[in-house]
Parts: C-alpha cells; sequence; structure tokens
C-alpha cells in the first residue's frame, strides 16, 4: 500500500503547540537529578558500521536527540547513548547495563526500509532519492532513541505503566517528536512512514506466532497509532491525514481519527503527571 507516500501529507505549516515541553507555563517541582544522555562510539569493525558511524557522526543524530532530551527531562545520572556493533540491528534499552544502544546496522536496515518503500510508490524512478531517504533514517533514529529512552526513564524512575511499555514509550516518543519544532514533526513523519513500509512489506501475509505474541503492537498498529497521535496532537496541522471527503489519501479512518485529539490529551498529561518531577523548568518546546 502507497502509505509511506500519503503520510508525507502530514507535513504541513508549523503550528505552535507545546504539549509536553508545556511544562514551562506549569509549576513543577524542582527536577531530580542532573543526568543526561552521553553519546559515545564504539570502534566498528566492517565497512558498512564505519559508514554508519560516518553518517550518524555527520547527521549528528545521537548528539542532537541527546541534547533535545537533556533540555527537557532529567535523569537520575548520565546515561549512555552509545552506537556499537549488535547480533540483531535493533536499538535498545538495557536496565542491565543502564545504556541505550544504537545500533550501526540500523541504519543500512532502515536504509533499506525507506528504499523500498520509495521504489514501490515510484517504480517508474530507477534511483530513489538518496537524500530523502537519509533524511527518513535521520528522522527515524530520532524516533527510536526516544522510544528507548522512554523504557530507560520506566526504569530508572520505577515509572508505573499499566498495558504495554512498548505503546507506552511509543507514546511518549510521539509527544517529544510532536512538541518539537517543524523539524521534529517530520522526524516523526518518517517513523510513521517507517511503520507503514514494513507493514507495506508484510501486508496479505499472516503476521504469525512470533508477532502475535511479541511484546511490541504489531508494525500496521504502530503505523495507525503513531499517525494517530501525531493527528491529535494538531488536527488543523495534520488533517491531511484523515481519509475524508476531498482528502481520500489521507491515511486515518474517519472513525479513529475523531478519537485521536482526545487520545492525544490523554498521552499528555499522563507522560507529564508521570514525569513531572523530572521536566525541566524552563525547557522549550523546540531548539
Ligand atoms: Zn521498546
Amino acid at each position: 500500500m502507497p502509505a509511506t507516500a500519503r503520510v508525507r501529507r502530514l507535513a504541513l505549516a508549523l503550528a505552535s503547540a507545546a504539549l509536553l515541553a508545556g511544562c514551562a507555563a506549569t509549576p513543577t517541582t524542582p527536577s531530580r537529578g542532573t543526568g543526561k544522555l552521553i553519546v559515545g562510539y564504539e570502534e566498528p569493525r566492517t565497512p558498512e558500521e564505519r559508514a554508519a558511524r560516518a553518517f550518524l557522526r555527520e547527521r549528528r543524530i545521537l548528539e542532537d536527540a541527546a541534547a533535545y532530551a537533556d533540555a527537557r527531562i532529567a535523569l537520575p545520572h548520565d546515561v549512555p547513548l552509545r552506537a556499537a556493533r549488535c547480533e540483531a540491528p535493533n536499538p535498545f534499552w538495557s536496565k542491565a547495563t543502564g545504556r541505550i544502544t544504537y545500533c550501526y546496522g540500523f541504519v543500512a536496515d532502515a536504509r533499506r526500509v525507506f528504499a523500498r518503500a520509495a521504489a514501490d510508490d515510484a517504480p517508474a524512478e530507477r534511483t530513489p532519492a538518496g537524500d530523502d531517504i537519509d533524511e527518513d533514517v535521520v528522522g527515524l533514529s530520532h524516533g527510536v532513541v526516544f522510544h528507548e529512552l522512554g523504557h530507560a526513564l520506566v526504569d530508572l524512575y520505577d515509572l508505573p505503566v499499566t498495558g504495554r511499555e512498548e505503546d507506552a514509550v511509543d507514546q511518549l516518543a510521539v509527544l517529544l517528536l510532536a512538541s518539537g519544532d517543524e523539524r521534529h514533526a517530520d522526524y516523526a513523519i518518517s517513523t510513521v512512514n517507517a511503520w507503514g513500509a514494513l507493514w507495506a512489506a508484510s501486508e496479505g501475509g499472516d503476521p504469525g506466532v512470533a508477532a502475535y505474541s511479541d511484546v511490541h503492537s504489531l508494525d500496521g498498529q504502530r503505523f495507525f497509532d503513531w499517525a494517530c497521535w501525531l493527528y491529535g496532537s494538531d488536527p488543523r496541522r495534520f488533517a491531511d491525514a484523515v481519509d475524508a471527503e476531498g482528502n481520500p489519501d489521507g491515511v486515518l479512518p474517519r472513525d479513529r481519527a475523531a478519537l485521536c485529539p482526545a487520545e492525544y490529551r490523554r498521552i499528555d498529561s499522563s507522560w507529564r503527571t508521570l514525569l513531572a518531577p523530572y521536566l525541566k523548568r524552563g525547557g522549550s518546546p523546540g531548539p
């Protein structure tokens, strides 16, 4: 399905949403902890890993994500955010090591996902636009780093979670991205696109026991959830996300879209309540 191209319609005018960072206007107790994400790079061994490290460094992906999070949320102590070699190329938080690992292999994997989606959307073009794909990899990388930051916060502050933790930390990632500037909204759209591409790649097949029993929601569910929450963060700005009269290419069914603003408000207030002691006073919604 060509959802990946259609979701791009979400990118509209910048709005002045404050949302999670609205703590700037809300009296809070002093932040606990002075910790922040500390970016590091394991020595790469293969050409692909070296290319991934160069890409990450040139784009300052991890550094920018760390600074963005640091402007908003205090950690109890410094937490490494480390680019590293991984057996499976999926970024992860480890409670045991107390660190977030961003896998070098994730860069090439993400690039393949976006390239395949671009080729499906525009098969006539022999080569998908590399710059667009790189931008999507940058965006998705922010999405996954903030997702892993959510896991870290749950463990480090022993935050209560009911329901799937994976969904809860997806919600935090959307909040962080949607409450920033237009660039960060684009990062959220790239992440929506990734879920759409992964879903499209498997559409028609039974996800199977591994996917149904997994701790994560299915790719298609994450696609609609991310799209819903981003739309819900500012329905006027993201109006083109909705499948409506005059906009049949919108990705969100109207019945779900009607619920999204309330879903987003609940997510926003819940995370703000959970993180209230740790939100930085004076944190601004964007750079
Ligand atoms: Zn997770």
